[in-house]
């Protein structure tokens, strides 16, 4: 079982010779059929009345019951695509992809024409196309080139159960356009059945139920609390394989690193017989449906970001899951017969541990990204701003304190041109503005490529088991003069750049060529964007510490010191943090640093390290900095010639 196959979904066809068509028209009918079985079916006439008769509606249906898919083919065959596309937008990139694949397939065009989607740094969409799946995220940056949407004849929220931030921002904005376009019409989907709280939220608006299809789910629960989630997943896997009739399993995991120590070790003993099971992140819990799935295993975790909105840190960590999650999960059994779901954890943990909602994402997180959005819309007071659930306002303040910090907003509130410009690049505002920045030193070049390897994340470098010391050494070729983790990203970009993007070479250095290619894509989009904010392309290599600047320019929040006993303190809110060990940095240890990100293992880790000079944070953020912030005698006191690491 490989994890991608399933969860990327099917790649759209080539149209090549008569064979192939013959083949592709069985499928098509095949699939015609097939879109007659699904419970929506029965209710397509109903539901189209009422898009008819009603502006806005509140959709609920089981997961699998066809929303996603169905509904924008309905609306199509209804010629709502006359008048204008229908967007339907997902929490997730990987649903809006797959979902897009399977909708293509079912019309019978290629992926891309008239049917397509949109994610960040991917538009896969041309100017056929009619219906438009697209992450949350993206419909909200449509705002910014098309205030009214005017070339949608229908919004689909979808997964609006999940309340993300993008989407709880589109409520809102969505809301407010439809007083005045009264021809746009807008469905608010959900798979949960909270659904009163959108209709209150959208005026009273109709809920149109699709009753479910949910076969009788056993739950099973652990007599005591599990040490290791993982360990239990594998031994409860291999369980219901021996003890349990045919049936794929489902097994809820909190993310990659998971599913890999699990297919890894679950590799070991080959099972006797075959059955399939599939790992899988949340994205199981209600945006994909993957069929033949009897027995769910649920270690009732999931990874969840939280932010402090007085230190500003946000961090992702694996949280107990909620009540409705953990009954989703269940759900996922029981679609196509009666199911079981083994729940790792108590039924008193059930009763007594798990909230019953997550909290929504606007209430747990950084919001200068939203903010910077909506203040580029012309919105300008957030206070007012109809929010379903609003977020703290100490998270508010804080995003205008950053924004301001950043230059990109005055002292007023207002956006700057710093800030309008800040706001074209789909990036954190902080990667922004270290972008920005680099006209002021010369070195977009190079700062572009390095905003496009950071933001591939975490998967540059790989380590094979048998050949650490070679992939170690490959890896630290890149550092070398200790350039900091910034300049080695653009070292490795640039030498693959010089090799004409081998393949070869990166196989040879320990690279995966995948994770290059998404950068120079990221890349190529980015310069494009530069070109809209008119923002010339220089190259500036020879002088790092120009490339540094720019870096500190934007990431100036996140720097830190070293400490006499060889931690770091983060300057402002001090907090002891650490290099991480993959820093190229990690024994060298400068002084001062600034940092990519934090992330929390097994301490607080800092993630791609550069070294800075103290006197750049007073120069570069003189309203964020005092001299006494970086005051640096303490320091120097030590004598000299004593190493760096004894300190
Ligand atoms: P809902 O949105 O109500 O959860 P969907 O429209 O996503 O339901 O799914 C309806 C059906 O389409 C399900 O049976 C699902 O298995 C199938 N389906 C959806 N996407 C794909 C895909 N990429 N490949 C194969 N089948 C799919
Ligand atoms: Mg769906």
């Amino acid at each position: 079982f490989v994890k991608s196959s399933v969860i990327e979904g099917t790649q759209p066809e080539g149209d090549s010779d008569q064979e192939d068509i013959d083949a592709k028209d069985i499928l098509k009918r095949e699939l015609q059929d097939e879109r007659k079985t699904l419970p929506i079916y029965k209710f397509r006439d109903e539901l189209l009345k009422a898009v008819e008769e009603y502006q806005v509606i509140v959709i609920v249906g089981e997961t699998g019951s066809g929303k996603t898919t169905q509904i924008p083919q309905y609306l199509h065959e209804a010629g709502y695509t006359a008048k204008g596309k229908v967007a339907c937008t997902q929490p997730r990139r990987v649903a809006a992809m797959s979902v897009a694949a399977r909708v293509s397939q079912e019309m019978g065009v290629k992926l891309g024409h008239e049917v397509g989607y949109s994610i960040r740094f991917e538009d896969c969409t041309s100017e056929k196309t009619i219906i438009k799946y697209m992450t949350d995220g993206m419909l909200l940056r449509e705002f910014l080139g098309e205030p009214d949407l005017a070339s949608y004849s229908v919004v689909m929220v979808d997964e609006a159960h999940e309340r993300t931030l993008s989407t709880d921002i589109l409520f809102g904005l969505v809301k407010d356009i439809s007083r005045f376009r009264p021809d746009l019409k807008l469905l608010i989907s959900s798979a949960t059945l909270d659904a009163e709280k959108f209709s209150d939220y959208f005026d009273s608006a109709p809920i149109f139920k699709i009753p479910g299809r949910r076969y009788p789910v056993e739950i099973h629960y652990t007599k005591a609390p599990e040490a290791d989630y993982i360990d239990a997943a594998i031994v409860t896997v291999l369980q219901i394989h021996v003890t349990q009739p045919p049936g794929d399993i489902l097994v809820f995991l909190t993310g990659q690193e998971e599913i890999e120590t699990l297919q890894a070790k679950i590799f070991e003993p080959t099972p006797e017989g075959a059955r399939k099971v599939v790992l899988a992140t949340n994205i199981a819990e209600t945006s994909l449906t993957i069929d033949g799935i009897k027995y769910v295993i649920d270690p009732g975790f999931c990874k969840i970001k939280s932010y402090n909105p007085r230190t500003g840190m946000e961090s992702l960590l694996i949280n107990p899951i909620s009540k409705a999650s953990a009954n989703q999960r269940a759900g996922r059994s029981g679609r196509t017969g009666p199911g079981k779901c083994f729940r790792l954890y108590t039924s008193y943990n059930y009763m007594h541990d798990l909230e019953d909602n997550t909290v929504p994402e606007i209430q747990r997180t950084n919001l200068a990204n939203v903010v910077l959005t909506l203040k580029s819309l012309g919105i300008h007071d957030l206070v007012n701003f109809d929010f379903m659930d609003p977020p703290p306002s100490e998270a508010l303040l804080k995003a205008l304190e950053q924004l301001f910090a950043l230059s990109a907003l005055n002292s007023r509130g207002e956006l700057t041109k710093t800030g309008r410009r800040m706001a074209e690049f789909p990036l954190d505002p902080m990667l922004s503005k270290m972008i920005v920045a680099s006209e002021k030193y010369k070195c977009s070049d190079e700062v572009i490529s390095i905003a496009s390897m950071l933001s591939i994340g975490n998967s540059i470098f790989y380590r094979p088991k048998d050949k650490q010391v070679h992939a170690d050494n490959a890896r630290l070729n890149f550092h070398t003069g200790n350039v900091g983790d910034h300049i080695a990203l653009l070292n490795v970009y640039n030498s693959w750049k010089e090799t004409d993007y081998s393949t070869q070479w990166c196989y040879e250095n320990y690279i995966q060529v995948r994770s290059m290619k998404r950068a120079r894509d990221i890349r190529d989009q980015l310069e494009g964007l530069m070109e809209r904010v008119e923002i010339e392309i220089c190259s500036n290599a020879s002088d790092l510490d120009a490339i540094k600047k720019a870096i500190t320019s934007g990431f100036f929040h996140h720097s830190a010191r070293l400490q006499r006993d060889g931690t770091y303190k983060t300057v402002k809110n001090p907090q002891t943090v650490h290099i991480h060990p993959s820093s190229g940095l990690a024994e060298i240890r400068p002084r001062w640093v600034v940092y990519h990100e934090l992330v929390l293992t097994t301490k607080e880790f800092m993630r791609q390290v550069t070294e800075l000079k103290p006197e750049w944070l007073v120069e570069i953020a003189p309203h964020y900095y005092q001299l006494k912030d970086v005051d640096d005698s303490g320091t120097k006191k030590l004598p000299k010639g004593q190493g760096r690491a004894a300190l």
